[in-house]
């Protein structure tokens, strides 16, 4: 189960969250002020894409096949 990387846009605290695929794309609830206001980073995806730099700026990894990682479970 991939790991997913939030932000809160109330707060801007980062948290992580164990996710099935599935619920990537679903709200999270901040940890710290409990607001549903929160995006997904994509950092995660940088550091599994087997030594090559990702420098598209759209997102996601090589692998991701629509610009976001939330396709590729990375
Ligand atoms: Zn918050």
């Amino acid at each position: 189960m991939p790991i997913y990387e939030y932000v809160c846009e109330n707060c801007a605290k980062k948290f992580e969250l164990l996710r099935s695929f599935s619920e990537a794309d679903k709200a999270a609830d901040c940890p710290v002020c409990h607001s549903a206001q929160t995006h997904r980073a994509v950092s995660k995806c940088f550091s599994k894409s087997d030594g090559m730099t990702v420098s598209s700026g759209s997102g996601g990894c090589h692998s991701c096949a629509g610009g976001s990682c939330a396709s590729c479970g990375h």
